[in-house]
């Protein structure tokens, strides 16, 4: 990296202005007009009016490689990465299990009897006698086992989530730190 010297410019009497370096603190140099001109201490030279920088120039240096763009970098891969994996754990994780439904819908039983042969409706008053809502056993423990592999594994999936949003959080905060906290010194 190039550190470019700070121009200062020194006035003479005649209004031309020379340009300086803290390499000339101290000598005396001649004006165009002839004129002696003393350049200020390295202390007083601080005084002078600075030459400003061409603007392309200073975009130039502040675009450089430096230790800010490579924290933004590390930022950037860190949140990057939490999106992604937070975009997976969304992806793979199942829905709850929905419980099976064993109710009878009465009004529909209703309107079902009213339209059933004799021979049907004795069939179903057998069937009802055993019992108004059997529930299917099998059905309900294949639902409770489901449920509970279901449970066990969203227990797991929540510290992969809570480690994503600070993973996250943390990938922000370095951007922040490098944009804001590095920010480079203004040259006045
Ligand atoms: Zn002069």
């Amino acid at each position: 990296m190039t550190v470019a010297r700070t121009k200062y410019l020194l006035s003479c009497s005649c209004g031309r202005q020379t340009k300086v370096d803290s390499t000339q603190a101290g000598l005396t140099l001649t004006c165009r007009c002839g004129a002696k001109l003393d350049v200020p201490t390295l202390r007083d030279l601080e005084q002078l009016p600075r030459l400003e920088e061409p603007p392309r120039q200073r975009a130039a240096r502040e675009s450089t490689w430096g230790p800010r763009q490579a924290l933004t970098l590390v930022g950037l891969l860190v949140s990057g990465f939490s999106l992604l994996w937070g975009a997976y754990l969304y992806a793979t994780t199942p829905l709850e299990p929905v419980r099976p439904k064993f109710a009878i819908n009465h009004r529909m039983l209703q309107q079902q009897m009213d339209r059933m042969t004799l021979n049907q409706t004795f069939a179903l008053w057998t069937q009802l006698a055993k019992g108004l809502n059997p529930k299917p056993h099998g059905a309900i423990q294949a639902y409770k086992a489901r449920m509970k592999s279901y449970h066990e594994f969203v227990h797991q999936r929540r510290d992969w989530i809570a480690a994503d949003v600070v993973l996250g959080v943390v990938g922000l905060f370095v951007i922040a730190v490098a944009r804001f906290a590095m920010r480079p010194a203004s040259p006045h």
